[in-house]
């Protein structure tokens, strides 16, 4: 083990490696765990290592990845859409997609591209319909229709349990680090209903509207847009996903593909925006669940 590291790298490499060659010889199977092993590798290094949160040591570590990936000889384009990602970071906003495009890489040899996949690969000739696209986040594809009404549906039904016999104090009081209060999440998760209320008229009235970004996270802890209880606030995100609900029980499955044009990620379809709205909810009911551990309401 006289360099770990370069070990750790030749594994992965040699493991993605032999995973195409499986998936050559039609052994799905046996690729797929190939392949989940290398994602499991990278995620394990990556979860030891500890990232700044400050806005300015987070713009330094995408500066050095830069300099990192421009010495490996990464594609030009890519480079400087991260530097223009550095730059809104540090202007307090978020980076749009005309800035920040999506990357499209080649499954077979790895060529990379911010531009839609057209024609064929230039390295390896694969056909350009086949290249993996890097969409913003997973949650965009997570659900299918069914699964993400199903989603929408139990989600208000889980965070009523977690609200349950708890005392307005208690839901005022903010976590040990200073973060959100209960209260702001469950104003959180209303915002959110309400942008993607918003969006579903959108998107159903008009023919491939203009979605503007929102930063409905800044919006949770202003008090003023919040009535005197979190029940209060429940009940308006609870009547809300009712609606929603509903009229996504009413439209023919072909609306579900209807699409438009969102400001940050680009080309969105209204599945997409139930999916990935119903999979954003589900992230903050651990963040319920420690805050319930903090204030020993749990153990
Ligand atoms: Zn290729």
């Amino acid at each position: 083990m006289a360099n770990p590291k370069i070990e750790w790298s030749d594994a992965l490499s040699h493991l993605l490696a032999l995973a195409t060659r499986l998936e050559g010889e039609g052994q799905y199977n046996i690729a797929k765990l190939a392949r989940a092993a290398a994602d499991a590798l990278s995620r394990q290094a990556a979860f030891k290592i500890v990232m700044p949160t400050a806005k300015d040591k987070l713009i330094n570590e995408i500066e050095q990845a830069v300099i990192t990936l421009s010495a490996l000889g990464m594609d030009e384009n890519l480079l400087a859409a991260l530097k223009r990602g550095a730059v809104a970071l540090g202007e307090g906003r978020l980076p749009l997609i005309n800035e920040t495009p999506n990357a499209f890489v080649c499954r077979t040899c790895g060529f990379i591209t911010l531009n839609e996949a057209a024609g064929k690969c230039p390295i390896c000739g694969a056909w350009a319909t086949t290249f993996k696209q890097f969409l913003p986040v997973y949650w965009l594809n997570a659900l299918e229709p069914f699964a993400a009404l199903e989603r929408l549906r139990q989600t208000p039904l889980d965070v009523a349990t977690l609200l349950e016999g708890l005392i307005e104090e208690t839901l005022s009081q903010a976590a040990e680090d200073g973060g959100w209060a209960i209260r702001n999440i469950i104003a959180h998760l209303r915002d959110a209903e309400g942008v993607l209320s918003f969006r579903l008229n959108l998107l159903l009235e008009q023919e491939n509207p203009y979605l503007e970004s929102k930063a409905v996270f800044v919006w949770a802890t202003r008090e003023e847009a919040c009535p005197p209880t979190t029940q209060e606030i429940f009940n308006v995100y609870k009547t809300s996903r009712q609606e929603t609900i509903t009229k996504l029980e009413s439209i023919p499955l072909r609306d579900w593909w209807r699409t438009g044009q969102h400001e940050e990620f680009g080309t969105v379809t209204l599945r997409q925006q139930v999916s990935y709205f119903a999979s954003h909810e589900i992230t903050h009911l651990p963040q319920i669940e420690l805050l319930r551990r903090q204030l020993h309401l749990d153990k």
